[in-house]
């Protein structure tokens, strides 16, 4: 009889279903199983696989070697058009990407500056001449390239750039230039060493004779860099970043340019072109409007990065878990072998959840990636009507809340797998901290983490607010209407717990393993949330700028809270319509990933548990109903099924190589 979270005895465990992994795996593949499955293949080979203890300058022509072999395996070109040999398949292309994480971080990123960055710019923001001109080179690698955006000084602020390039009619030419030191262009891939040519973003400006030249705001131009021996051009210049924390297969660096021409032509001109006499037009007549509208078609970033994290969480699991499941330590009194790790409750505290919250970010992820092919394979003469601009809408959102929380979860992820392996952990051949110090920066790149989710919270206020459809003061009243509901509603609900549970912990449990009361809660947090700040917010629109800024400074850490809380209802939903699928299709595989989707849910509402009950929302007996739940039924279940969840994510020797994953011995 074991001894039950309330004391009293309760019978053992009914005996556990067993999980359909090659079921698992096939949901974990996806879609895109046919890309993901040939990514596995390509990594499979030794010569992408990073080598750890190489120099500097060995790793990065390790590197440019390893992206000549993936421009000759094709799997790198699925996102550009079919008739320069590439597929027209935006989704394809990232599902392609995300496992190049396991060959070496540094690989994925570098061919993620060449044909996602890179690449992408001219894709997106140039026309057919552009095409036909320059992505030919960029796929097959004859043309290295540099995404030029980052200043020293504005990082985050891509709006504020000091690079100009200022149209000359006389010449055909603009003029671009680096204004001074903090404008040099700075963390660049490819810049220090191989690249051959850039997308150089920089402020348009036009000039008419006589007149202070004006301004269009940040535009795109394609600008050579070094000749064929590797030597700057004329006016361009940089240096090389050096040593970095992690990445040091890539040649990251800073360039400067000192009044380089740059033919007209070279603009990419998609939504933004000059003409001959100087004249500037554009399809987007709003600045603000054409910025965004340009920046979100690079979206893909984002989107791949998650992608990237999903795998690498997926990596770090899968060595702690099966390491855990073999490595034996200490013995109970009685017992003939010495316990495995996995046994051990803090043990699972530490990887369980995070399993749980791996596998509701690979569906999260898949349901992203569902909505940027969507956008990206739409008609583009439907481009700017109202639907495509509010599914774009979407798809922004959810790659800059997605794209912050799965970079850290990947990071934590690589560090809780890294202590829970202990010694073994900490030696490079099991990869955990050098994929950790890898992984660092992508929390970094492609959009700040905490700069992204302020951006996340303010698009789901202005939802909010567009839904009460009547501008501020029909936010002010929903938001004040909403308040007053979510006090009294919570007021009853506290009221109705105490007596629906009377007292029983089992009761209690009993209602929280159920979906909708999940769903309640992750939800109620996220309305609750938007509401207050509405609330709180409300005047910002009628204050003068320095008072509005300073207002939301004073709520800053309330809104990054918000896009955290949205992504959570958002991993658990996704989560949810996976587990239902392999319901259906096997009950026993169904019945354990639900307890995972329980893990998934519960674990998040244990972590906010202060939230929960500041608010009124849970008594004190249901948040330790919860955690009570979570260490003495969902961690011992699913601990039985940890190996076969992390054998699910499909993973042989090949991709994940800790040779601690693979001891043989499943505990
Ligand atoms: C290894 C590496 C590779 C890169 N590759 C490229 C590349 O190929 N091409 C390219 O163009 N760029 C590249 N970048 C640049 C990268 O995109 C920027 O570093 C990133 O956008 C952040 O800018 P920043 O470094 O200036 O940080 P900052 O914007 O200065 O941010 C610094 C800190 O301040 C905080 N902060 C900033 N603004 C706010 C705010 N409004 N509210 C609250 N907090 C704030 C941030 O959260 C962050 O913690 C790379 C960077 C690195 C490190």
């Amino acid at each position: 009889m074991a001894v039950s979270m309330t004391g009293a005895h309760e019978p053992p465990l009914p005996p556990s279903p067993s999980v359909n992994v090659a079921a698992v795996t096939a949901s974990v593949l996806g879609r895109w199983a046919e890309a993901r499955t040939r990514t596995r293949q390509v990594i499979a080979n030794p010569d992408l696989w990073k080598v750890d203890g190489l120099t500097v300058d060995s790793h990065r022509d390790r590197v440019m070697g390893q992206l000549h072999l993936l421009a000759a395996s094709g799997l790198v070109h699925r996102a550009f058009p079919a008739h320069l040999g590439g597929s027209d398949d935006p989704g394809g292309n990232i599902a392609a990407f995300e496992d190049l994480v396991l060959a070496d971080p540094s690989l994925q990123i570098k061919a993620g500056v060449q044909w996602g960055l890179f690449g992408s710019t001219v894709l997106h923001l140039g026309t057919q001449d552009h095409h036909d001109r320059f992505l030919p080179g960029i796929m097959d690698l004859t043309t290295p390239g540099v995404f030029a955006m980052t200043e020293t000084g504005h990082g985050s602020d891509v709006a504020h750039l000091a690079t100009t390039a200022t149209f000359d009619p006389g010449t055909g030419m603009f003029d671009l230039h680096t204004p001074d030191r903090s404008a040099w262009k700075d963390y660049l891939g490819n810049a220090a060493v191989h690249g051959k040519a850039a997308v150089v973003f920089a402020q348009l400006r036009t000039a008419t004779a006589g007149q202070e030249p004006v301004s269009h705001g940040v535009h795109a131009f394609w600008v050579p860099i070094r000749d064929e021996a590797g030597t700057f051009l004329p006016g361009v210049g940089g240096n090389d970043d050096g040593v970095k924390g992690g990445l040091n297969g890539i040649d990251n660096g800073r360039l400067h340019f000192t009044h380089v021409a740059v033919p007209r032509e070279n603009l990419l001109d998609r939504y933004g072109q000059v003409h001959p006499d100087g004249s500037y037009t554009s399809p987007i007549a709003n600045p603000n409007r054409r910025f965004f509208t340009m920046l979100g078609t690079l979206v893909q970033g984002r989107v791949s990065l998650v992608g990237a994290s999903v795998a690498a969480a997926r990596m770090a699991c899968t060595v702690a878990v099966r390491y855990g499941a073999s490595r034996r330590q200490f013995r109970s009194p009685g017992a003939e072998t010495e316990t495995a790790l996995l046994d051990y409750q803090t043990h699972q505290r530490r990887l369980l959840p995070n399993l749980a919250a791996t596998y509701a970010y690979g569906y999260a992820h898949e349901q992203l990636l569902e909505t940027f092919h969507s956008v990206f394979s739409a008609d583009p003469a439907a481009e700017h009507s109202p639907e495509q601009e509010a599914a774009r809408e979407r798809l922004e959102v959810f790659a800059a809340a997605l794209k912050p929380a799965a970079t850290w979860h990947a990071v934590h992820s690589l560090q809780a797998a890294r202590e829970a392996c202990g010694g073994q952990g900490f030696l490079a051949e099991n990869q955990l901290v050098g994929w950790r110090a890898d992984l660092d920066v992508y929390t970094t790149f492609e959009g700040d983490n905490t700069v992204l989710l302020q951006l996340v919270a303010k698009r789901l206020l202005a939802q909010y607010g567009a839904r009460a459809g009547a501008g501020l003061d029909g936010v002010a009243q929903l938001a004040r209407d909403h308040v007053a509901d979510t006090a009294r509603s919570a007021g009853f609900a506290l009221a109705g717990q105490v007596i629906a549970d009377r007292g029983s912990t089992a009761r209690a449990v009993g209602y929280l393993r159920e979906e909708d009361a999940q769903r309640e809660l992750l939800s109620g947090r996220v309305h609750a949330m938007t509401a207050h700040l509405a609330n709180q917010l409300r005047k910002v629109r009628a204050l003068p700028a320095a008072e509005a800024a300073a207002l939301v400074n004073a709520h800053q850490q309330e809104l990054v809270d918000l896009a955290l809380a949205w992504v959570d209802l958002n991993t658990w939903e996704a989560l949810n319509v996976a587990v239902h699928q392999l319901e259906a299709q096997d009950p026993g595989t169904g019945q354990v990933m639900m307890w995972l989707r329980d893990l998934h849910g519960l674990h998040l509402v244990e972590t906010h548990a202060a939230w929960y009950l500041v608010q009124g929302r849970l008594t004190p007996a249901r948040v330790q109903a919860i955690t009570a739940y979570i260490n003495t039924r969902l961690l011992p279940r699913l601990r039985e099924h940890a190996v076969d969840l992390v054998d699910g994510f499909g993973y042989g020797p090949e991709q994940v190589r800790a040779p601690i994953a693979w001891l043989g011995q499943q505990g």
